[in-house]
């Protein structure tokens, strides 16, 4: 851009945020990017004030990357950034550092579950996510009965009720509104947890000793919502936590609800116990919105920023973006940035450009070890044996896809494949890419764990 010197330095910043909100999550978005600015520039320097000590961790450490880009590619003679905590710039002591040491990671989860905007810290429910604003096509059409089923009568018609899909599909979304709707009507207690905050407590609580408080919270619920229940696999502790908990809600007629990016089946390294009380009730997934869902949904979040639009952007945006709902809404608001940056609307050919950027981005170069790494992650097994010359069947699996990943995507050569699998013959990789590939066209699990590997890789720089 020629005129970018012009641009104030909220409006630059209010520009660089609509693009790193495509790559952050939203509610890593609000907790570590509030309340942020830029403070000055010069020289292509600049230096970005944040509210406190952990934003700054998180924007240094983990969003740095996202922020230069982001900075870079609206005012190219960006070359440094410093981000500075904004009490420090008033010379006040911030009152958190007047305290005694207090654990960092109390501390940590405090902030994350404060910041997370309009979030209710007793339910965890923000009230942003309800029935009324959940856009409802084919794809998320049983889900979404099921779902307004359960708020509706919560105990007495499905329990549990299991939603899974990919990312960015709309299970939190849904999850949330149960709760919502629960909290709204009733005096029945609703609680929301993602599997990672309970996971969090189940820890604290052994440390701590609290174990019994922790049971108290949770048992008294009428209706508990966890989402993206797959992360508790594997964590025996918080899995023998989960179960207790299940029973005695679920022998009380509470309702139990949880969300997975795949079938219980396909929660690998899930204790079979659990497994089949994920099972017990009704599962529904949420598939990829159809172009009339996904037009739908965009004209909807632009009434909702009150935003007015040229429909042939809107279908555009719903022409290109087909698999996740998140980056749908993520090119409505770059393009909304553009429009606040320069106080007009763009044409077509201005919108088609900008989401070209985001949309043409070439795809990210990953190396053979995120393509392991990810792997083992995925079916939650070590790397080491992933490589190594082990024949268990769990292995063989994670091994074979790997494998074909490597030859798919990354056009790795079969001898290469098998000199970094533990020096194994390359007719060994040729059969593992066989095999992956037939089993792709028969099953529908493996299509399903592939599409969330890949995901995974592309969301990875
Ligand atoms: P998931 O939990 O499946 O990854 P989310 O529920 O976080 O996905 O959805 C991502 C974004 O898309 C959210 O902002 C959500 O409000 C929005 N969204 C998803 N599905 C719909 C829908 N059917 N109608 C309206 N908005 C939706
Ligand atoms: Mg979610």
């Amino acid at each position: 851009m020629t005129e970018e010197k012009n641009f104030s330095k909220e409006e630059l910043w209010q520009a660089a945020l609509g693009e790193i909100e495509l790559n952050v999550s939203r509610a890593n978005f609000f907790t570590w990017l509030r309340n942020t600015s830029i403070e000055s520039i010069k020289d292509g320097s600049v230096v970005i004030s944040v509210p406190n000590n952990f934003s700054k961790e998180w924007l240094e450490n983990k969003y740095h990357k996202f922020i230069f880009q982001a900075l870079k590619r609206l005012f190219s003679e960006v070359n440094k950034i410093e981000y500075i905590i904004k009490s420090e710039l008033k010379n006040e002591v911030p009152e958190k550092e007047k305290d005694k040491k207090i654990n960092e990671n109390v501390l940590l989860k405090e902030q994350l579950s404060l910041n997370e905007i309009g979030v209710n810290r007793e339910t965890g429910l923000n009230k942003r996510y309800a029935f009324e604003t959940f856009i409802v096509g084919s794809s998320n059409e049983l889900a979404h009965a099921a779902a307004l089923s359960v708020a509706k009568n919560p105990g007495k018609t499905y329990n549990p009720l299991f939603i899974y899909g990919g990312v960015g599909l709309g299970k939190t979304h849904l999850l949330q509104a149960i709760g919502n709707e629960v909290s709204k009507k009733e005096k029945l207690k609703a609680k929301y947890v993602t599997s990672e905050k309970f996971t969090n407590e189940v820890v604290m609580a052994i440390q701590n000793h609290t174990m019994d408080q922790l049971k108290e919270k949770y048992r008294k619920t009428d209706v508990l919502i966890v989402d993206d229940v797959q992360f508790i696999a594997g964590k025996e502790k918080t899995q023998e936590e989960f179960f207790h908990t299940f029973n005695s809600l679920y022998e009380r007629n509470k309702q139990i609800v949880l969300s997975s990016d795949r079938s219980p089946k396909s929660i690998t390294t899930l204790e079979d116990r659990l497994r089949s009380r994920f099972a017990g009730g009704m599962i529904a997934d949420i598939g990829y919105p159809d172009f009339e869902t996904r037009l739908a949904i965009l004209k909807t979040k632009a009434e909702e920023y009150n935003f007015k639009i040229n429909e042939n952007i809107l279908i555009y945006i719903a022409n290109v973006i087909s698999q996740n709902i998140r980056e749908l809404e993520g090119c409505l608001t770059r393009i909304i940035a553009f429009s606040r940056l320069t106080k007009k609307m763009p044409t077509e050919e201005e919108a088609i450009k900008i989401l070209n950027e985001v949309v043409k981005t070439p795809k990210k170069i990953v190396s053979i070890k995120q393509v392991i790494k990810t792997v083992a992650d995925f079916y939650d097994v070590d790397e080491k044996d992933l490589i190594a010359k082990s024949r268990q069947k769990e292995i063989v699996k994670p091994r074979q896809v790997a494998m074909y990943l490597l030859r798919e995507d990354l056009k790795s050569s079969f001898p290469y494949i098998g000199k970094k699998f533990g020096n194994r013959d390359h007719t060994t990789v040729i059969h593992a890419c066989g095999k992956i590939l037939s089993l792709l066209k028969e099953n529908e699990t493996i299509k399903r764990e592939m599409e969330i590997i890949r995901e995974r890789l592309s969301n990875q720089s």
